[in-house]
């Protein structure tokens, strides 16, 4: 599909780290899958992928850990 921000090039699938940060603590999802237009640099992320990875961010930021870091696709073990 062809970006509609710049209409240069076709987005490609790729995965990319997010980050979020509150109250000193950072948190870091690792291989995010998301496509990006390799002329201007814009990414979408689907709407699953956004739901999931906000759940994860909102998760890992109200533990105790001030720095926490986990993949994308990696299980859940912070569920109990
Ligand atoms: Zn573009």
């Amino acid at each position: 599909m062809a970006c509609e921000r710049c209409n240069q090039s076709e987005r490609v699938a790729v995965k990319r780290a997010k980050l979020a940060e509150r109250d000193g603590k950072v948190a870091v999802v690792l291989d995010v899958p998301m496509e990006e237009c390799p002329s201007c640099g814009d990414r979408w992320l689907s709407w699953d992928v956004a739901k999931r990875l906000d759940e994860l961010l909102r998760t890992m930021l109200a533990g105790d850990v001030e720095i926490a870091t986990r993949h994308f696709a990696a299980p859940d073990t912070s569920a109990a």
